[in-house]
């Protein structure tokens, strides 16, 4: 471990919750969920996650931490009740020191929520929410498998307002079938109209194994050209900052101080630790994943043991790539000799200087004041300068 890390060691946490249960499953994604059959079903997983808290927690050394970020994400996590969410809650507290200004965001599909559940959670203390919309085009919602109308998500963001939420954030998506810049526009003129506090928007991935690759594959679906995707790319770029939100993550446009305090922790490389089945956690450096399967994880907590499966050991330079990586997602980039300093490396570039120079000359990187950024023209492409430095 690094003196760095060592230092870091105080560091309040992050948390993140991962509830794993969707109604259906969507077109486009890949991540591991389960059916919801129905809040008993719930309620044993809810019950095993406060148990799985505290023995992950005694496991990693933590208890008793300070943590100023709590993430409820999935899967649905907004499918839970309130009395459910407030019993993870009340594990957290019996945990850790959960700062009072803490940041508490909960991920939540427009169908799993009513006026009364936001105001419940609201109540909690849940002070974040982001709401997924994808589209308010409905004939994309319906390619895309989501279980919601446009309408609804509409109300569900009034509904939020109402509830006293002050920081709302959307998900919308790019680059889909069926989605040319005159449809996006619209979707983001909408987005604006409603004045979100947060908004992130992500171009469709076409590496990930889905019913809708599979659809685009067999030509039954026609997906938008990487020309069209990078037009979209920059007309949503140009609609949401004229529109006052400024971009501060690839994938994420904030109006200024309301910038997603958990996740700026995933990519200025702060530590944060994940409960529930497949839930990551990094922490002086070294990164663990818990149980990756719901029974697995149930199983360990039921027989008292910690649900941690895997530590993901990497050498020494996978894991400063890993930090540079994360921090160049970041419009302001990454301070070199910060991350040489969290890693006890006097040059965290080592040999890739050279590729630095050739994509700085063909204008993909700026490397200014010792900061390595994308620049702008990079951004819809950037995994692709990422393999450069790999
Ligand atoms: S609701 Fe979210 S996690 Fe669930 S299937 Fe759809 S995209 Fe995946």
């Amino acid at each position: 471990m690094s003196s760095s890390h060592e230092a870091r060691r105080d560091a309040s946490l992050g948390v993140y919750l991962h509830s794993p249960f969707c109604v259906s499953h969507c077109t486009y994604c890949d991540f591991y969920t389960r059916a919801f059959n129905g809040e008993s079903q719930v309620r044993s997983f809810v019950q095993g996650l406060a148990g799985g808290i505290r023995l992950s927690a005694e496991d990693l050394g933590v208890v008793g931490r300070a943590v100023d970020t709590v993430y409820f994400g999935g899967g649905t996590p907004s499918l839970l009740s309130p009395a459910d969410l407030e019993a993870v809650m009340q594990a957290l507290h019996a945990t850790f020191q959960v700062d009072p200004g803490a940041e508490i965001s909960i991920e939540s599909n427009p169908e799993s929520v009513t006026q009364e559940k936001l105001s419940a959670f609201r109540s909690l203390g849940i002070n974040r929410l982001s709401l997924g919309v994808q589209s308010f085009e409905p004939a994309i919602l319906q390619t895309l498998g989501r279980a919601h109308s446009a309408a609804r998500a509409r109300q569900a963001f009034e509904e939020a307002r109402r509830a006293g939420f002050e920081n709302l954030s959307f998900d919308l998506m790019l680059a889909l079938p069926g989605q040319s810049l005159d449809i996006l526009k619209q979707d983001l003129n909408t987005s604006a109209g409603l004045a979100p506090d947060h908004l992130s928007a992500y171009l469709l991935e076409m590496d990930k194994e889905t019913a809708l690759r599979a659809r685009i594959e067999r030509g039954e679906l026609k997906a938008p050209t990487e020309d069209d995707a990078a037009d979209m790319y920059e007309l949503t770029r140009s609609v949401l900052t004229r529109a006052g939100f400024r971009h501060y993550e690839l994938s994420n446009f904030a109006i200024p101080g309301k910038e997603c305090r958990h996740n700026l922790k995933y990519w200025t490389d702060l530590p944060f630790v994940g409960f529930g089945p497949s839930a990551w956690s990094y922490l002086d450096g070294r990164r663990f994943r818990e149980a990756a399967d719901l029974e697995g994880y149930l199983d360990a907590v039921r027989k008292g043991a910690p649900p941690r499966r895997e530590e993901m050991q990497g050498e020494a330079r996978e894991r400063i790539e890993e930090a540079l990586f994360a921090g160049l997602r970041l419009v302001d980039g990454v301070d070199l000799a910060n991350l040489g300093r969290n890693y006890g490396v006097e040059d965290p570039l080592e040999d890739r200087h050279q590729a630095v120079r050739d994509l700085e000359e063909a204008g993909f990187v700026s490397l200014e004041g010792g900061r390595l950024r994308l620049t702008r023209r990079s951004y819809p492409i950037a995994n692709e300068i990422f393999q450069v430095f790999v």
